[in-house]
């Protein structure tokens, strides 16, 4: 599996639970999803804090949130290396 592949979808995977995407990136992404357990694990945690944030925070994330919620799943993932 291509590494660029999986940098893409966990970069967007926040943009693709929101549907704030093209369909083609949605189709793209979900396909890779399927295709890739490390990248569709992470992308159920992220569904689960994104679910979180919803609840805590209204319909939409705010962008400061997001930002840190994105920035300590790289640390974690750096961490995991
Ligand atoms: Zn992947």
């Amino acid at each position: 599996m291509p590494k660029r592949q999986c940098q893409e979808a966990l970069d967007k995977l926040f943009e693709f639970i929101d549907g704030e995407m093209s369909d083609e990136d949605l189709l793209r992404i979900g396909a890779h999803l399927k295709e890739c357990p490390p990248c569709e694990a992470e992308h159920e945690i992220n569904e689960k804090i994104r679910l979180l944030v919803s609840q805590a925070h209204g319909d939409k994330a705010p962008h400061q949130l997001r930002e840190r919620v994105l920035r300590t799943l790289q640390m974690a993932r750096d961490e995991y290396k």
